[in-house]
């Protein structure tokens, strides 16, 4: 008998459980918009020319050896992945009291970051929006963090329940964690207009809430970096202190590479460096230290301007195929007469479209059109192309009506 006998079979993630399903099914016309990857007017994923290139010199640089990293990764890689997000100027950076380290993509910062709050953080208290990226609740969770929710997404505007969200952090407990999205919210493609993210940050600066920012699509959302980081830099000019988990998956395409990088923002210099001792601490017996080969690629990137001036157009591409989609998507609809308000399709940004389909809904259009989505009716634009938005169309405009 196994010592393992009593274990028993776990249900599939229900992200990653879409491309289970999708890759056991035969139909020649069958589409999947679960994941959250990009995809080209072809359907395939897209290596970026610019990664291309760096890895071509990193291959070419024989001085290039495979010793370890430091436990907090590589040095130019971290200061040029906070200098992305706080932006070139940022005063915290001047003032030294930023550490950045270097981790598994967005979910290892993440994780990091959760670790090293139970372990350093005095409020063991995380609210998270609702709904949020499915993961996000069990990283927390998993940490000793007790997880909570805000209202964040309202059903009958498919918009921002703005009211519902000061309210639910109002009454936050004081020093209370708060996972915000940076932008391009996923899974609902909403995110707070500029004047709203000015309210979020005075209310939660006047009950000393700790903004813990989740930064996966930088880029990807409007096609510019900048305007993509204005609700993390508001916060890091307040003087403030903060999180930010940074991932290089969707906009450098670095997906299988695990890039990302964890950033806290520290009032003083000090802090900062006390701060990063103690992320070695939870680092170091997790996995030693991280991986080198998309560090290096990234950081290739980011410190030649010329090669970053061309990610910036290739990123833009990407963000700009993804809100033509949108545009076709909608203008199908609308042609063909589908019952419905379907204006939320071109007004939320991102790689996703919470298209308010139901369960059931969504179950029709995978049996009867082999589109397979999450069940919550979320359907990835990054995976549509003008070949099978009729398909797509047709198959929503069936389970409407
Ligand atoms: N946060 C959000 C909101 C996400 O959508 C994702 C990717 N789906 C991640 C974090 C982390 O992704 P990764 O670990 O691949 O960087």
């Amino acid at each position: 008998n196994s010592v393992f006998e009593h274990i028993l079979q776990a249900s599939e993630d229900p992200i990653l459980g879409v491309t289970v399903a999708y890759n056991k099914d035969p139909s020649p016309v069958k589409l999947n918009l679960g994941v959250g990857a990009y995809r080209t007017e072809e359907g395939k994923p897209l290596v970026l020319n610019v990664v291309r290139r760096a890895e071509q010199m990193l291959v070419n640089d024989k001085s290039r050896v495979k010793e370890y990293l430091p436990i907090v990764g590589l040095a130019d890689f971290n200061k040029l992945s906070a200098k992305l997000i706080l932006g070139a100027d940022s005063p915290a950076i001047q003032e030294n009291r930023v550490t950045t380290v270097q981790c598994l993509s967005g979910t290892g910062s993440l994780k990091i970051g959760a670790e090293f709050l139970y372990r350093h953080y005095n409020q063991h208290t995380i609210l998270i929006p609702k709904p949020t990226w499915g993961n996000h609740a069990r990283i927390f969770a998993l940490s000793g963090i007790a997880v909570t929710s805000y209202r964040y997404y309202d059903p009958a505007t498919r918009g921002l329940n703005f009211e519902g969200l000061l309210e639910d952090l109002g009454s936050a407990p004081s020093g209370a964690i708060v996972l915000l999205h940076a932008c391009a919210h996923n899974p609902t493609g909403v995110d707070p207009t500029p004047q709203q993210w000015e309210k979020i940050r005075q209310l939660m600066r006047s009950k000393a809430l700790l903004p813990f920012f989740d930064s996966a699509y930088q880029g990807f959302a409007s096609g510019n970096l900048d305007t993509d980081a204005h609700s993390v830099r508001i916060f890091v000019a307040d003087g403030g202190e903060c999180l930010v988990a940074q991932s290089y998956a969707k906009n450098m395409g670095l997906y299988g590479e695990r890039v990302g990088a964890l950033s806290i923002v520290c009032r003083t210099p000090d802090v900062a460096g006390r701060v990063e001792s103690q992320l070695k601490l939870v680092i170091r017996p997790m996995y030693s230290n991280p991986p080198i080969h998309g560090a290096s690629i990234v950081a290739r990137i980011l410190k030649d301007s010329t090669m970053y001036q061309e990610w910036t157009v290739e990123l833009k591409a990407m963000a700009d195929r993804i809100i033509s989609m949108r545009q076709k998507l909608f203008d199908a609809l609308r042609n063909k007469g589908t019952p419905g308000d379907w204006s939320h399709i071109i007004k939320q940004i991102g790689m996703f479209t919470f298209t308010g389909l139901n369960r059931n809904q969504v179950s029709f259009m995978t049996e009867e059109y082999h589109i397979y989505m999450t069940s919550d009716g979320r359907i990835s634009m990054a995976g549509l192309s003008s070949k099978t938005v009729p398909h797509l169309a047709d198959a929503i405009h069936a389970a409407v009506t």
